[in-house]
């Protein structure tokens, strides 16, 4: 086939050539010249168009190649820029996790850390409630201390239920996060119709379930942000409860647990300065152990730390929580009543009395009774210094101890 296309055109050159010498009488030695030039001719031509044939033939080759390459990495790129985009979500949500998480970090309070995590949760997530329970310390059964609620109703604590005792006991049981979506069994713990999943994750620290988080009606594709972010929230609880606690150290009386003087007077002082603002009253107690060291002198120091343990405890026992008391000095304490009067101040101080008088204390081998005076000194009416308070208090006391102790009396 290709000999044939070598052949053709030189001898059709040669059948052409032949003619037009015979008819012009040309030569015979210049034809052979001239055909073999020709044949020479034709043949380079033809040898050259062979190959330039092969070369377009292996560059088509290669271009079908390099097409089905180009498929190839098209697939490729296609997969790659789902990737990417995956990826760069995943990196926004760590980005984010790592935002709210360092934002925690800056959280001394649990009211701050709250509200750090609302703004968070509410941005980034869709869900129904967020719940944390906090169970009470050291306590074996796994009792609720305090449940704090975060949804579009609601922010801050919320009671107990039913509901969230049974929540507790179920993760207390699997120590593992539980993800409920079955109608009977959301139902059967206390869940509403408008509730189609739940996902409880304990809050373990130190193998110890300190709380439980509840989130209602999450996006499946939040499921595993959650697992990420609970863990962060665990160890922010827990320094905040140890910032708390070192900060109680500083500021309480290790035998008595009521504050010390110093933490006393500074909220002392805050205290008058907001009743001022608000145009609020207040009222400041001084009280004073009655012939304590006699008591001591009797029974001994330690039957003594233990009564003024015990009075101590009376006190808090007959207070608000808003309330504060303080140690003042050896067996002197001292009670601010924020948003109290002196009549309300006269009858708090009162109770207290009774309280203590009626209270049989139990130290060591020996059970001793006590009774304590009490002066009372009111914002704005006696003073509006911290000073001024103290000093009418402190008069009034001497005044209770002049008049035969075991009494109240009003500056
Ligand atoms: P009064 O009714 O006049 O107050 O008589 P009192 O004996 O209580 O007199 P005073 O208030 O002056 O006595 C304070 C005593 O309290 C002296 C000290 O022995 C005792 N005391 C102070 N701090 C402590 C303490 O931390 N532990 C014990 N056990 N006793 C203390
Ligand atoms: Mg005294
Ligand atoms: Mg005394």
């Amino acid at each position: 086939m290709r000999i044939r296309r070598f052949i053709i055109l030189p001898v059709l050159a040669t059948v052409f050539y032949l003619a037009i010498s015979h008819a012009y009488k040309i030569n015979v030695n210049d034809s052979v010249l001239l055909i073999s030039f020709f044949w020479l001719l034709s043949a380079m031509i033809k040898f050259g168009e062979y190959i330039l044939e092969q070369e377009e033939g292996s560059l088509k080759k290669e271009l079908e190649d390099k097409r089905e390459q180009k498929k190839g990495l098209s697939g490729r790129l296609e997969s790659i820029k789902r990737e990417k985009i995956y990826l760069e979500e995943k990196l926004l949500d760590l980005s984010k996790l790592y935002t709210i998480t360092k934002e925690m970090s800056f959280n001394v309070r649990f009211r701050d850390l709250f509200e750090s995590l609302t703004d968070f949760l509410e941005s980034n997530f869709a869900f129904g409630k967020f719940s944390i329970i906090f169970l009470k310390r050291e306590d074996e059964k796994g009792r609720i201390d305090r449940i704090y609620e975060i949804s579009q109703a609601r922010k801050g604590y919320i009671e107990e239920t039913e509901l969230m005792r049974n929540l507790t006991a179920k993760v207390r049981e699997s120590r593992m996060q539980i993800f409920l979506e079955e109608e009977k069994e959301l139902s059967e713990l206390g869940f509403g119709k408008d509730i189609k999943n739940v996902l409880a994750i304990p809050l373990l620290f130190r193998k110890k379930i300190i709380a439980i988080s509840i989130i209602e009606n999450i996006k499946i594709g939040d499921y595993n942000k959650f697992l990420i972010l609970v863990p962060q929230i665990t160890l922010h609880i827990e320094r905040i409860n140890l910032f708390d606690s070192v900060e109680m150290l500083s500021i309480t009386d290790g035998l008595t647990e009521t504050y010390l003087r110093r933490y006393f007077l500074e909220r002392l002082k805050e205290e008058i300065h907001r009743s001022k603002e608000s145009k609020m009253n207040l009222s400041f107690i001084m009280t004073d152990l009655d012939h304590f060291k006699n008591c001591n002198d009797t029974y001994g120091h330690l039957v003594g730390d233990v009564i003024l343990k015990e009075v101590a405890d009376t006190f808090k026992k007959n207070v608000r929580e808003i309330d504060l008391i303080a140690r003042y000095g050896g067996e002197e304490f001292c009670i601010l009543l924020p948003e109290t009067d002196k009549d309300g101040a006269a009858i708090v101080a009162e109770r207290i009395r009774q309280a203590v008088e009626a209270r049989v204390i139990k130290a060591y081998d020996e059970s001793v009774r006590m009774t304590v005076s009490m002066g009372i000194s009111s914002f704005p009416g006696d003073s509006e210094r911290l000073d001024g308070l103290i000093e009418k208090a402190d008069k009034a006391l001497y005044e209770a101890k002049g008049q035969g102790r075991n009494r109240v009396s009003l500056a």
